[in-house]
């Protein structure tokens, strides 16, 4: 999988991933591998 563009969730960071849930591209530091869920799906549970 490519993603380009910023981390939608800090805006600083390279994205390197995108949410199954709501499809944010994400760095990696606000993405949840094991859950494939960014870090404001993670947080928000579910
Ligand atoms: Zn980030
Ligand atoms: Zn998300």
């Amino acid at each position: 999988m490519s993603v380009t563009g910023l981390c939608q969730v800090c805006e600083r960071a390279a994205a390197t991933a995108s949410c199954d849930r709501c499809g944010a591209v994400v760095c990696a530091d606000h993405y949840d591998r094991d859950r494939g869920l960014c870090a404001d799906c993670g947080a928000a549970g579910g």
